[in-house]
């Protein structure tokens, strides 16, 4: 299907056609137990090759202009299946420091003592990463848009930088959606998404995802089978379905974040705005660059120090941890994600505790505005 646009692509690509009735949509095959006698693998959920999982992974391949994908029962079962896919006792990896939470926790609690060597890198160049490559090095590991500044690392000369030098590079995609972004487009080799966030953006599903060529999907499922974290029929297809709008509810919140972003950016109530798409962004050329769209999360640094009183005297806008909904939320990363650093760790990596990220929905932006407008001038 590869040969048709993304939009065409989130609505028709995978779709397991129904034979009996000529039906829309993808039947639901509940079944655990199948037939084995004329199968040389039997099917079985943990195998990941059901038919549900498969139509699944087909579109979100495609999406990623991938050649094959595995689907996850959470966004942290497919980073961890794919990490431990392919490190071993005695390897050495290196992080971008600016990760999401749970991603940084595993680091930090499980890599060592398993004989797994790391090194968080503090920065988003190039430079700054190659100097960690050590002889053991596998993989390179970033994020970009990252949480909740919107650092932007340059993919392709990191891609490159890490071709060069023979070491895997893996990128948490879940921030751009496969609408703004595919690393795989820019010579990255593995894409990740927590499909809890945009991919499903119904806020009702935890699921995951991983994208590469055929050889490392194999290389990947080899592990991910004895992890287990395989995602059962029927949020297959509740994701499959909502991904039949992935498309034009990334395009909304695309086009109401720059417009929130400008609008706060301009508010006489706010210190400072971080959104890839505005001009005094640092990352913005590169964002330009290597994103069909800016995306819909931004942060921002109101004047009055009352973050609390602000997000209560919101009435659209709902204070709420999580992200990438139709419906917009927001939070206080030192609140949140970024509550288990200290302040002054906090303060290393630029996020101050008065700072807020905003998760933009498909509301209506004038609604949205005038939201944030009271809330900012009620204080
Ligand atoms: C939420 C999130 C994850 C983890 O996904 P779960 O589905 O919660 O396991 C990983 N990376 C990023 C960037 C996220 O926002």
């Amino acid at each position: 299907m590869t040969q048709y646009n993304k939009q065409t692509l989130c609505v028709h690509s995978g779709t397991i056609i129904d034979p009996q009735d000529q039906g829309a949509n993808s039947p639901i095959f509940t079944s655990t137990s199948f037939g084995y006698l004329d199968k040389e693998t039997p099917m079985y959920p943990r195998y990941f090759n059901t038919k549900n999982q498969q139509a699944l992974a087909e579109k979100i391949s495609d999406l990623e202009n991938g050649e094959s994908a595995l689907v996850f029962s959470s966004g942290m079962a497919a980073i961890t299946s794919t990490l431990y896919s392919f490190l071993s006792q005695g390897d050495h990896i290196i992080f971008q420091s600016a990760l999401y939470g749970g991603t940084l926790n595993f680091i930090l609690k499980d890599l060592n003592r398993f004989g797994i060597e790391y090194t968080l890198v503090n920065s988003t160049y190039t430079e700054d990463f190659e100097q960690a490559i050590r002889e053991n090095t596998r993989a390179i590991y970033i994020e970009t848009p990252s949480n909740p500044l919107l650092k932007i690392t340059n993919l392709e000369e990191l891609a490159r930088m890490a071709k060069s030098n023979n070491i895997f590079s893996i990128i948490d995609n879940t921030f751009a959606s496969p609408v703004n972004q595919n690393p795989i487009d820019w010579w990255m080799d593995i894409v990740i998404h927590s499909a809890t966030k945009y991919l499903n953006g119904h806020s009702d599903v935890t699921a995951g995802a991983v994208i590469s060529t055929r050889h490392e999907i194999e290389r990947i499922w080899e592990t991910a089978r004895n992890l287990g974290g395989s995602l059962n029929a029927q949020i297959c297809y509740l994701l499959e379905r909502s991904l039949k709008t992935l498309h034009i509810r990334v395009k909304a919140q695309n086009e109401n974040a720059i417009q929130l972003a400008h609008f706060l950016e301009a508010h006489n109530k706010v210190q400072k705005v971080w959104y890839p798409g505005l001009k005094s962004h640092i990352g913005h050329e590169t964002a330009k660059k290597q994103m069909n769209g800016f995306g819909g999360m931004l942060s921002f640094e109101p004047k009055n120090k009352s973050i609390i009183e602000l997000q209560r005297k919101l009435k659209l806008i709902r204070p709420a941890v999580s992200l990438g909904g139709i419906d917009s939320t927001i939070c206080s990363p030192a609140m949140t994600s970024h509550k288990g650093l200290t302040q002054e760790e906090r303060e290393k990596q630029g996020i101050s505790d008065t700072m807020l990220r905003l998760s933009v929905g498909i509301e209506d932006p004038d609604d949205l505005m005038q939201d944030l407008d009271q809330a900012l001038e009620s204080l």
